[in-house]
């Protein structure tokens, strides 16, 4: 379905010559393992001219995996490029803007698996139904690439494990499945890698994780879980941004909750995540907020008071609960 977009992808990154690789705003697994293997992927068609950043860079526990350290922390990237990857962002505005696409790069290769994907580029692979974007950077480096080397199915295994959950999330798939089989007799080692991405949290952030479910609010009949991290709790704790990362499947695995959120404080307002168990439309509501997402995980931010934002968020999820 998408052989010849991808044959296209391949081209364009055998005959550039520079290129940016970047992603999301507050990378995650899938993020930084896209980023990862295509420049890994880039290395192997003798291309070693690129460069990978990110607005706020690579979390911490990422940065084990092969060429992370590469991953450079900038607001705006400058100079001019042939090629730019846009992987796993479904907009130029959740990269944080980090270029002009028009004036600073030749080509825009946009490769995205969210439902709010928009074409923005010159060439898009845009998959909805697939489960990581991990997945369709494996297409374009089977498609390209003279070997799927250990490093490269490392970094992709990362995207897929992270992005399902650990296979149990909804949007796990036969594909998600089969992909990581591959994946694995291509030379993960499953258990190593689980151990280095779940079982490795530092202290701060199992004291956020506490103290951020200690104030877990109750709503809707049990049905809507919200936790919330205001600023001082980070202080408090000494965790990072990228720490609040887990909290919300905690607020999600009550029992009876069909939908959890995640208030976690940020300038003037709120980043707000969500995520469903399997029948609420959360992408519905992030979109109605400007956010978008996935069907049963989606994100925002929201200007104003906690009151305010909770407020207003409650409400959204109140209306589609009942729908
Ligand atoms: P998060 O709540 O940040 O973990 O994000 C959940 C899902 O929604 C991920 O697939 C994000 O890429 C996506 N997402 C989060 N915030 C936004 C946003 N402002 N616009 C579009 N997609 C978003
Ligand atoms: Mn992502």
């Amino acid at each position: 379905m998408f052989g010849k977009v991808i044959r296209d992808i391949v081209k364009v990154i055998a005959s550039g010559q520079s290129f940016l690789l970047t992603s999301h705003l507050n990378p995650d697994g899938d993020s930084i393992s896209c980023e990862t293997a295509m420049a890994l992927f880039l290395e192997q068609l003798g291309q070693k001219k690129y460069v990978i950043a990110n607005r706020d860079g690579c979390p911490a526990i990422y940065r084990f995996l092969p060429r992370a350290r590469k991953i450079i922390k900038a607001a705006r990237v400058s100079g001019t490029f042939d090629v730019a990857l846009i992987l796993d962002a479904s907009d130029i505005q959740r990269t944080g803007n980090i270029i002009d696409l028009k004036t600073q790069v030749k080509k825009v290769i946009v490769i995205d698996h969210h439902l709010s994907a928009l074409p923005f580029g010159d060439y898009h692979y845009l998959d909805r139904e697939s489960a990581s974007c991990a997945e369709q950077i494996y297409n374009v480096v089977k498609a390209g690439a003279k070997k799927l080397t250990q490093s490269i199915a490392t970094c992709l295994y990362t995207g897929i494990v992270t992005e399902t959950n650990k296979f149990q999330e909804a949007n796990t798939n036969p594909a998600a499945l089969r992909t990581a089989a591959l994946l694995v007799e291509a030379g993960v080692d499953p258990c190593e890698l689980g151990r280095r991405i779940y079982e490795e949290n530092s202290l701060p952030q199992l004291k956020l994780l506490g103290a951020s479910l200690s104030g877990l609010q109750v709503s809707h009949q049990g049905q809507v879980a919200t936790a919330v991290v205001p600023r001082q709790l980070l202080r408090k704790t000494g965790a990072k941004v990228e720490h609040t990362e887990g909290i919300i499947r905690f607020a999600r695995s009550l029992k009876g909750v069909k939908v959890a959120a995640l208030l976690r404080q940020q300038n003037d307002g709120f980043k707000v995540s969500l995520r469903s168990q399997d029948q609420v439309d959360v992408n519905a509501i992030a979109v109605k907020f400007g956010g978008g997402g996935h069907k049963r995980a989606a994100g925002f931010f929201l200007a104003g008071s906690l009151t305010k934002v909770k407020k207003e968020v409650l409400l959204k999820i109140s209306k589609q609960l009942s729908k």
